[in-house]
C-alpha cells in the first residue's frame, strides 16, 4: 500500500536531483586526488558540491568538510573541540535537549574529566541568563547548542548565544548542530556566529550517510578524528511551509507544543487521552506514517522522553505526543487526509 509520509524529520524522501547527482558521481568514478582526466572530472564534481554547500552556508568552500552524516559531524566537532580547547578549560556548555549524537559524546567527555553544564530548555527556550551566569563564573572551552530541535521543532537563538559570548568576553568556540534547521529556516548568516556547524543530507532530500561540517577560521586547527577521503554530494534546498493546511487542526482540541520560535515543517502535538502507540497504529492502518518522537531517541524513550521532560511537559502530554514532519513532496491533498485521520483518531479518546 502506498503510504502518506509525514516523518521527514526522521528522514526525508530523496529528491530526484539528489539521485541524479549521486548517479553522476558514481559515473565519474575517478579518484578526485588522481591527476589524470578521470580524477580531474571527479574533482570538479566534488568542488561543485562543496561550492554549493558553501553558498547555502554563506561561507568559503574551503570551510566545508564532507562527512558520513550528522552523527559523524557532531562527533568530529565535539571530540575535536575537546582536544583543541581541553588544555585551557575542561568546562563545556550545552543544553538538556540535544540530539543523542551530541548528548552521548558529551557523556563520554564527562567520563574523560570534562564538566558539562546543560542549560535548561524548559518550554522550548534555552536559559540564556544561565549561560551568562556560567560564563561569568569560569572559563569555558566550548559551547554546543542545536538550532532546531528534532523532536519538537523548537528553534534556539544562536545569534543571541554568540552575542552573550562576546558580551561576556568569552573566547569559547561555538558549535551548532543544524541538522534539522538547515534549509528549513533562513540561514541568517549562521556561519558568521558559529565556529562549527553540523549538517546532514538525508534530512533535506539527499542520501543517508552523507553530511558536512562547517569549520570556520577560529576552529581551523580542529584535529581530525578520522583520516581518509571526502565524499561526493550535491545538496538541494527548500521545504515549503505546510502549516497553512493544518490550521483547522488548531481548533480541534489537539494540544500543540509550539514555542514562539519553531520549524515550519515540524509539528509536535498531543491527542489528549490517546496514547501515542494507539495513535501510531490507527494512522498506520490508514497508510499514514508519523512518529511519536525522533527515531534516534526511540531507545532512550523507554526511559521516558528526555527532551519533552526538559521542556516541562506533563507526563500525560508526553505519553500522547506525536511528531508530524513534512517535506516539499507532501501535497495539500495528503495533508487534508492527515487532518481527517487525526480528527478521527481523537475519537479513540476514552
Ligand atoms: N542531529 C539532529 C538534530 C538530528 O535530528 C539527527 C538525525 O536524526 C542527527 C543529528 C544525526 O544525523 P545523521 O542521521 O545524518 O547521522
Amino acid at each position: 500500500m502506498p503510504y502518506l509520509y509525514f516523518d521527514s524529520a526522521a528522514t526525508a524522501p530523496v529528491r530526484p536531483g539528489a539521485l541524479r547527482a549521486a548517479a553522476k558521481a558514481c559515473e565519474e568514478y575517478g579518484n578526485p586526488s588522481s591527476l589524470h582526466a578521470a580524477g580531474m572530472n571527479a574533482r570538479r564534481l566534488l568542488d561543485a558540491g562543496r561550492a554549493q554547500v558553501a553558498r547555502a552556508l554563506k561561507c568559503e568552500p574551503g570551510e566545508v568538510l564532507f562527512t558520513g552524516g550528522g552523527t559523524e559531524s557532531n562527533n568530529q566537532a565535539l571530540f575535536g573541540l575537546a582536544k583543541l580547547r581541553g588544555k585551557r578549560s575542561k568546562v563545556v556548555i550545552s543544553t538538556d535537549s540535544e540530539h543523542p549524537s551530541v548528548e552521548e559524546p558529551l557523556k563520554e567527555l564527562e567520563r574523560q574529566g570534562f564538566t558539562v553544564r546543560r542549560l535548561s530548555t524548559k518550554n522550548g527556550v534555552p536559559d540564556y541568563d544561565g549561560l551568562r551566569r556560567i560564563l561569568a563564573e569560569e572559563p569555558v572551552a566550548f559551547v554546543s547548542v542545536m538550532r532546531a530541535n528534532n523532536e519538537t521543532g523548537a528553534v534556539y537563538d544562536l545569534p543571541r548565544i554568540r552575542r552573550i559570548l562576546d558580551e561576556c568576553g568569552s573566547d569559547a568556540l561555538l558549535h551548532c548542530d543544524d541538522v534539522q534547521g538547515f534549509l528549513k529556516i533562513p540561514q541568517d548568516r549562521l556561519s558568521a556566529c558559529c565556529d562549527l556547524i553540523s549538517l546532514s543530507a538525508h534530512k533535506i532530500g539527499g542520501l543517508k550517510g552523507v553530511g558536512a561540517l562547517y569549520v570556520g577560521k577560529r576552529a581551523h586547527l580542529l584535529p581530525a578524528l578520522l583520516l581518509g577521503g571526502g565524499q561526493e554530494n550535491g545538496l538541494r534546498s527548500g521545504t515549503e511551509n505546510v502549516e497553512e493546511a493544518l490550521r483547522r487542526l488548531r481548533d480541534s482540541g489537539l494540544h500543540f507544543h509550539l514555542p514562539d520560535a519553531h520549524l515550519p515543517n515540524l509539528l509536535h502535538l498531543s491527542i489528549p487521552g490517546v496514547q501515542s502507540a494507539w495513535a501510531l497504529n490507527f494512522l498506520s492502518e490508514r497508510g499514514i506514517c508519523v512518529s511519536a518522537g525522533s527515531a534516534c531517541s526511540a531507545r532512550e524513550r523507554k526511559k521516558g522522553n528526555r527532551v519533552l521532560k526538559a521542556y516541562g511537559l506533563p507526563d500525560a502530554e508526553i505519553e500522547t505526543s506525536l511528531r508530524l514532519s513534512f517535506s516539499e513532496q507532501n501535497t495539500m491533498e495528503e495533508c487534508a487526509v492527515l487532518c481527517d485521520a487525526l480528527l478521527d483518531c481523537m475519537k479513540l479518546r476514552k
